[in-house]
């Protein structure tokens, strides 16, 4: 889920500049391809992935780290099996003190140092533990590999070691990729959002991949689950816990579409619908473990390399000019526009929530 922008965020992409006097805001660092896990809408046991990330991308882009707000330090892989992890960590606190620094693990190897970091007050940071289930069989029956309890007894620790602290950090989400198997599950993992004081559950609809299993054997449909989705944001108002991502903005279009629609009064128009917008090309840079350079983590093709080019020169190239000059415009580019009709990128509205779910826009700032 994208960050909320930042006031000159907002001003530079109200004003539609195409090139921008200051670097990226939200950097996202995949410092590997290496997983302990074989999750079903991931990867198949044995399948051939990139490594950790390149030395020479992390020494050109570190000098940059200083002008983000928000430091992600996961990509497709386990960020947690990445050797350096630990060091990346002190320097990038060390190079932008005031930066929010999140990754997203399964919780595995979240052991107690690396606890006693995270739950230092001074340093903010956020962990969103992925839970694709609330029992141990569904959990186990998709993320292959792995052990729902193990991966609690390690988040319990760390929630724990927050409270006792009183700190602030880390901010915990939890976040589950919408399948048949686990949606009937879904307010059993609210529950668990609750367990360790969670802020928002993220349900996120499964996504193509290169993965053995066809998607279609995975995607659940919403009309089966409604329930479960009504019972989880039941749940999560009552715990004051947010649920959005683009699985809940499905069930969301869903219950409004049962609703009857009132009828209109006399001379009513229908309220115009708001313009989409994203902030991605103005804030964001997405690094690969290999130094390619992405505007987002939905965006499949780079746009430069650290091991050839600095990151102004691709921050500020033409393909990002034209990117953002589109999104300005108001016609998106084609990989744009279908990722907003995903309802990735936009909190499930307020007014179609199924339940009385708190607003769903979370702010790393
Ligand atoms: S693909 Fe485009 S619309 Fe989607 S998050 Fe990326 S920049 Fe935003």
């Amino acid at each position: 889920m994208p960050p909320e922008a930042s006031e000159r965020v907002r001003a530079a992409a109200s004003e539609g500049r195409e090139t921008l006097p200051f670097g990226p805001a939200w950097l996202n660092i995949e410092v590997t391809q290496r997983c302990n896990l074989w999750c079903v809408m991931c990867r198949d046991p044995g399948q051939p992935t990139g490594g950790d990330l390149e030395d020479r991308a992390l020494e050109s882009l570190l000098p940059h780290v200083a002008d983000a707000r928000v430091v992600v330090l996961n990509g497709w892989g386990e960020p947690l099996v990445f050797p350096g992890f630990r060091a990346l960590l002190a320097r990038v606190r060390a190079l932008a003190p005031g930066a929010l620094v999140r990754f997203n693990t399964n919780g595995l190897l979240l052991d107690a140092s690396l606890a006693d970091l995270l739950a230092d007050p001074r340093h903010p940071s956020a962990v969103a533990l992925s839970c694709d289930g609330a029992t141990p069989a569904t959990y186990a029956a998709i993320r292959r590999g792995g052990d729902l309890e193990a991966a609690l007894r390690r988040l319990d620790l760390l929630a724990a070691l927050k409270r006792a602290r009183g700190s602030p950090y880390p901010r915990l989400f939890v976040e589950v990729v919408l399948q048949r198997r686990n949606a009937p599950e879904l307010p059993g993992i609210v529950d668990i959002a609750v367990r360790l004081g969670a802020e928002a559950v993220t349900v996120e609809d499964v996504r193509g991949g290169s993965f053995g299993t066809p998607l279609g054997e995975l995607i659940a449909d919403v009309e089966d689950h409604l329930d479960a989705y009504e019972e989880a944001c039941r749940r999560a108002s009552a715990a004051g816990i947010a649920v959005g991502g683009s699985g809940a903005l499905r069930f969301a279009r869903a219950l409004a579409a049962r609703r009857p629609a009132a009828p209109a009064a006399a001379g009513a128009r229908e309220a115009p619908r708001a313009r989409r917008f994203c902030y991605e090309p103005f804030q964001t840079a997405y690094v690969k473990q290999n130094g390619d350079v992405r505007p987002c983590c939905r965006y499949p093709a780079p746009f430069g390399n650290l091991g050839r080019d600095a990151l102004p020169a691709i921050w500020n190239g033409e393909r990002w000019r034209r990117l953002r000059a589109a999104m300005a415009s108001g016609s998106p580019d084609p990989v744009c526009a279908s990722c907003m009709a995903s309802g990735h990128h936009v909190p499930v509205p307020h007014e179609e929530a199924a339940a009385p779910a708190p607003a769903t826009t979370w702010a790393f700032a």
